[in-house]
């Protein structure tokens, strides 16, 4: 007989139950356990558009369409500090995961207008970091905060940080965290902005989240990582939208190859 669930616990979705993919062998990354504290705290279980078909817990996909097995690692120099609206990690679509798959040092933090996680502000503090706010310059009221291009301290490693939310909720997040007051902000180029979506076909104006990280990478002079990531969006992306539309994924289409040439290591 099937045990009935007597109460409303969410059921903890973030743990892997099958060991191939790369998150159980590393464990959870960053915003993977920001998704499960934050499904913990849900007193109704948080119910994902299209979730009744079960997605895989290693990269929010239907098990049909799980990519976990194309999730890239590169080796760059930056990290990033993704500071999450409160419902954020519980999206199957948001992309702050993928760069949390990909780049080592990724941490993810939970946003409260009224507090700010401790561990968000020793990571700012460290040392080792040269943090960026990644913004546009024109809301910023303090111009002279305003940078277009990274610079690289001796003895730093550029970490920046994404308000990874919709933008009215960023503008509120960037306006009421007054932890990011002193640092500067790395406003993204009009002219960044139309190489990229050129490279990329895209006219809208609008990046994503992981997007916007491909763009910092590239800043920095890692173009192998910020290809790569953008890669790994086109794959999860197709594997997301063909989920939801049955569609069956062809792992040998244009997306797929590019992704593979950039992940598979250079011949001998
Ligand atoms: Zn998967």
């Amino acid at each position: 007989m099937p045990i009935q669930a007597t109460n409303a616990q969410p059921v903890d979705l973030s743990v892997p139950q099958s060991p191939p993919h790369a998150v159980s062998r590393l464990g959870l990354h960053a915003v993977a356990r920001l998704r499960a504290t934050r499904l913990a705290r849900s007193l109704k279980p948080f119910i994902a558009r299209g979730s009744r078909k079960e997605r895989c817990a290693g990269c929010r996909v239907m098990h049909s369409h799980c990519l976990c097995a194309l999730r890239p690692s590169v080796a760059a120099q930056p990290g990033f500090c993704l500071i999450m609206c409160d419902i954020e990690p519980l999206k199957p679509s948001n992309t702050g995961w993928l760069i949390a798959d990909m780049v080592a040092d990724t941490e993810a933090f939970g946003w409260a207008r009224t507090a700010v996680d401790p561990a968000l502000l020793e990571m700012l503090a460290d040392p080792q970091w040269q943090p960026y706010v990644v913004f546009p310059g024109e809301y910023v009221e303090a111009t002279e905060r305003v940078v277009t291009a990274v610079t690289q301290a001796p003895g730093k490693r550029p970490l920046f940080v994404l308000l990874d939310a919709t933008w009215s909720e960023a503008r509120k997040m960037f306006r009421k965290s007054p932890y990011l007051d002193q640092l500067p902000v790395l406003s993204l180029q009009p002219e960044h902005l139309s190489n990229y979506q050129l490279r990329r076909s895209k006219r809208d104006g609008h990046l994503c989240t992981a997007e916007v990280a491909a763009l910092c990478l590239e800043l920095c002079a890692e173009p192998h990582a910020a290809d790569t990531l953008s890669a790994y969006l086109d794959v999860f992306t197709k594997h997301y939208l063909s989920a939801k539309n049955s569609l069956k994924v062809d792992w040998e289409d244009t997306v797929h190859l590019r992704l593979r040439a950039l992940t598979e290591p250079a011949p001998e």
